[in-house]
Parts: structure tokens; sequence; C-alpha cells
């Protein structure tokens, strides 16, 4: 690989979107698509080039990010008409930054290598402020080499790039993440309504949290969007109430992670598409 590859970006929602314009700005050329044609806009307007189809994406570029859904829009962009692997194409570094099931990685994992392709799972720790700083951290398995290869692009997006093992454990560190994600949410949930119960201001207790032992950014960005109300998805309930299901068919059966994935299935239906801290919408009402 030159030292200045050509890269391609699948993927433009609310992460992709910062993310492949961290790549831009540091420099690289950028080929992006995206199903949906319109979110490709904003990042031709950075000095992106939107390419017509995945294959498309894969023939341009030396290398490849994949930052989507879940585990169906990862076989579709791989395997699906026009996919990643549909063409002639070979030696690429497929670097799918999705949190999906260790299972579909290695499944595409093995597929890219009968094509002469090299891929790595990548998932990221953070959300959108920490996508837009390039603060996030980046859970890598694969092999060293292609780890190696990606580091210098890693280091546009994140603070901290972790190389855990073969391919499917950097998907298995970011289930066990957001398990503690899922936990740490309904139990900041929580302790606000039964504050609130009792006639305590929220305000207090976010002042309280905020000085306390256990405060961190989080507790803040979370306690702010309890206050103002404001639920709007910096980390949509949908995606960690898949995240949770991902976690429990990898076995996850503590008394904790039971409750929380259970709590994050029944809120889905009616919260979805809000933030995770709408779980305390979902528990005011039960
Ligand atoms: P998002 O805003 O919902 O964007 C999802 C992206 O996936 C869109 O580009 C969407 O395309 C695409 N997609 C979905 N199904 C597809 C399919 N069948 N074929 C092709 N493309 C498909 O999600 P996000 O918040 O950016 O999250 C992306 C991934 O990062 C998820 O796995 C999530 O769990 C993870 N993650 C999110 C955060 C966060 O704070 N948001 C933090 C860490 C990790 P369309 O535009 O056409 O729908």
């Amino acid at each position: 690989m030159s030292s200045q590859p050509q890269l391609g970006w699948i993927g433009l929602g609310t992460m992709g979107n910062p993310m492949s314009r961290r790549l831009l700005e540091a420099g690289y050329p950028v080929a992006v698509y995206n199903r949906s044609k319109d979110k490709e806009e904003a990042l031709r307007a950075a000095g992106a080039t939107p390419a017509d189809s995945p294959a498309a994406v894969v023939q341009q570029a030396d290398v490849v990010f994949l930052m989507v859904s879940d585990d169906q829009a990862v076989r579709d962009l791989f395997t699906g008409p026009d996919g990643l692997l549909e063409v002639e194409a070979s030696g690429k570094l497929l670097i799918n930054m999705s949190t999906v099931s260790p299972g579909i990685s290695q499944e595409m994992a093995a597929l890219s290598q009968q094509k002469g392709h090299t891929y790595l799972d990548a998932p990221v720790s953070g959300s959108v402020k920490q996508a837009e700083s390039g603060q996030l951290v980046i859970m890598v398995g694969g092999d060293e080499p292609a780890f190696q290869q990606a580091q210098p692009l890693f280091e546009h997006l994140g603070k901290l790039a972790l190389h855990l093992g073969p391919v499917g454990n950097g998907n298995l560190a970011k289930l066990a993440i957001n398990t503690l994600l899922g936990i740490y949410t309904q139990g900041l949930a929580e302790t606000f309504l039964f504050a609130q119960q009792h006639g305590l201001k929220p305000e207090d207790m976010h002042t309280i949290i905020g000085n306390g032992a256990m405060s961190n950014v989080y507790a803040k960005i979370k306690g702010e969007a309890i206050m103002g109300d404001n639920f709007q998805a910096a980390f949509a309930l949908k995606h960690l109430a898949k995240d949770l299901r991902l976690a429990k068919a990898e076995g996850l059966n503590t008394p904790l992670g039971e409750v929380v994935h259970e709590t994050y299935q029944q809120a889905e239906p009616a919260l979805g598409n809000e933030d995770v801290i709408a779980i305390i919408k979902h528990l005011h009402h039960d």
C-alpha cells in the first residue's frame, strides 16, 4: 500500500458521517457509498467521491471501511447484488467497524480471504462527539500485519486502537463493553426515577453524581438529556437492544445482563429510534 492509500467508506449514518469526514480532513481521497443516496451529499460537499455501489468502492479503494447497522446490512453489502465480493478485485483491506456478531465477521473474513482480501473487525466505543473529535476506542480482531497496516488510519479516528486477537474478538469486546453501557444507562435512569419519586430535583441528582466518585462524561451527557427532555438519538436505543441480543446469543446470562437485555427488548418497539437514555420513559411507565 502506498503512503497515501485511496480509501472507501460504506455507511454514512450517525457515526459513519463524522468518521469518514475525519479521513477526508486528514487529506485522504475517500470514495463513499450509502444505501440512501441523500446521505452522500454532505460528504460530496466535503470532498468525497460518491460511488454507485459497494462493488465500485472496492474497485477504487485500497482500504474499505464499513459502518452500518447490523449483521444483515453487512451481509447485503458483502454478498448482495453489486456487493464488495461480487466483483473482480483482490488484495484490499476490508475494515468492518459496525457493531455486529463475531459469527458474521468470521464468515465475511473467510469469504474475503477467498477473494484475496483481508478482513478486520474494528467496532468502536464512543459516540458522535468522540467520532467527531477522533477520540473513539477501536477494538480490533484479525491478523497482526493487517492491524499494523490499518493503524495509521485508526489514528485519525480514535485515541486508542487495541489488537485483541483473531477475527471476531473485536466484536466480542464490543459486546462486553456495551453490556456495561446497557447496565449503566438503566442504572442511571433508575437513579433519577427513584430521586424524582421522592420529590428530589433532577438537577440536584445530576450535581451529586457529577461531584462524586461515580462522575463520568457519560453520566454528565445523559443526565443533561434527562433534564432537558432531549431524547434525540446519539446512540439509538434499537442499536443497543440489538447489541444486547448479540451478547445474549454469545452466552450472556448474568443477573444484570438478563434484566438489561429484557428491558431494552421491551422498550425497542416504542422507543427504538430515540436515544438509549429514553429507557427512562419506558421504566417510568412500568
Ligand atoms: P445509523 O445512523 O442508524 O446508520 C446505519 C447505517 O447503516 C446507514 O448508513 C444505513 O443506510 C446503513 N444500513 C442499514 N441497513 C443496511 C442494509 N441492509 N444495506 C446497506 N446499508 C444499510 O447507525 P449508527 O449510529 O451510525 O451506527 C452504525 C453502527 O455503529 C451500528 O452497528 C451501531 O451499533 C454502532 N455504533 C453506534 C454508536 C452511536 O453512538 N451511534 C456508537 C458506537 C457504535 P441507510 O442510510 O440507507 O439507512
